[in-house]
């Protein structure tokens, strides 16, 4: 299958526990390629937009605050079927209903505070790896 990119964030919960570099490498071995990726703190107007599908959930207010409270690190991550792949590596939303071995499993705290987001489609993927990175980070990698 040809390659394609999916934005993976390690989340604020795990960059402040020091978890990064062994959820960076976890991905390396999982097959994917580090195309992009940035330490950032998110203001509230970012994390609001980024996750605007989820306005209306009850779980939104308390979203855009964890993903707000500390810097968190968005990757442009190359891999084949890279969107199906990186949801398979995370597991679960809720960690523990998370399969053995995957990123949420080993890191994530709580279904809120779980370690890891990914892209939940191509489409998705495009515009939340924009959201991010200019073209020129990318350097041409969307062709
Ligand atoms: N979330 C939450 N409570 C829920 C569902 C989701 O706190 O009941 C948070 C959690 O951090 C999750 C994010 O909102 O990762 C986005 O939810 P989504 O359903 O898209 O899960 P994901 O795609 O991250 O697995
Ligand atoms: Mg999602």
């Amino acid at each position: 299958m040809a390659l394609s990119l999916t934005l993976g964030i390690v989340k604020p919960d795990a960059v402040a526990t020091g978890k990064t570099g062994k959820i960076v490498a976890h991905l390396q071995d999982a097959g994917f390629a580090l195309r992009a990726a940035r330490l950032v703190r998110l203001t509230p107007a970012e994390a609001g937009a980024f996750y605007a599908v989820h306005r209306e959930r009850p779980f939104y207010a308390d979203l855009v605050s964890f993903m707000t409270s500390g810097p968190c690190l968005p990757m442009a991550l190359e891999r084949s079927d890279a969107v199906g792949a990186l949801r398979q590596v995370i597991g679960a939303t809720d960690p523990a209903e998370a399969a053995p071995g995957t990123v949420r499993k080993l890191y994530a705290e709580s279904k809120g505070r779980n370690a890891i987001h990914a892209s939940d489609s191509d489409e998705n993927a495009r515009r939340e790896v924009a959201f991010f990175f200019t073209e020129s980070e990318l350097a041409g990698l969307w062709g």
